[in-house]
């Protein structure tokens, strides 16, 4: 079972949902134009690896990219929300990574195929502990931050993202069924780059949330 964990208890995670360009200044060192489409994708529940164990780099990428996000876990859900129903179903936030294969993603990208191989793959979700959002006084004026070996390569802030939280949830609420347990991960600041072993990655939001992580190969690769 994949879980988070708010307040020192763990909630079973159903899925993860994912957006897309949430970013104008991350959209620009992707080469898209600064507000595309805002578009959704899913991790498989599988893709969270809870606690802070080391981030395994598997073995068929050779560009494991971070990606720091903020990250709401839903307490209540629905079939179309409105914006001010969907704020009131957040019962969890939290710093996360949406780990990125980015080589398989761009030739997914070049070939038009999906990318569930390049963001969902075991491993692809970290989630710090969550607290509850009464801890912040506006979710979408938060600070996120990730360094790596002690130097900031993300910062960036909530308030930049193009769909609020509000506004993401009902948008996602338009093609799933949003459910207790789901997370969904708000999108990425710009300065997203590449992992190596040995390398330990810090990930925060606001002060309030974090996590650290060091980065290794994956060990047993001797299976199929
Ligand atoms: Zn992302």
């Amino acid at each position: 079972m994949s879980y988070v964990t708010l307040n020192n208890s763990q909630v079973a995670v159903k899925k993860i949902i994912c957006v897309g360009a949430n970013y104008p200044a991350h959209n620009a060192e992707m080469g898209r134009e600064e507000k595309p489409e805002s578009f959704l994708f899913l991790k498989p529940p599988t893709a969270l690896i809870p606690g802070d164990k080391p981030i395994e780099i598997p073995p068929f990428t050779t560009n494991l990219h971070h990606e720091v996000e903020m990250v709401l876990l839903m307490g209540g859900g629905g079939y179309r929300l409105k914006p001010e129903q969907a704020v009131e179903q957040i019962q969890g936030v939290g710093a996360g990574l949406d780990l990125t294969a980015r080589d398989l993603q761009q030739r997914a990208k070049e070939h038009g195929l999906p990318w569930s191989m390049s963001k969902g793959f075991n491993g692809a979700a970290r989630v710090t502990d969550m607290v509850e959002p009464g801890e912040f006084a506006d979710l979408s004026d938060l600070n996120l931050t990730l360094a790596v070996n002690g130097e900031i390569r993300q910062q960036g802030s909530t308030a930049d993202m193009l769909l609020d939280p509000a506004a993401l949830i009902c948008f996602a609420s338009r093609f799933f069924t949003i459910e207790p347990g789901d997370l969904i991960f708000t999108g990425t600041p710009a300065g997203v780059g590449p992992l190596k072993p040995g390398d330990v990655v810090e990930i925060d939001l606001q002060g309030t949330v974090g996590a650290e992580y060091t980065v290794q190969e994956e060990m047993d690769v001797s299976k199929c």
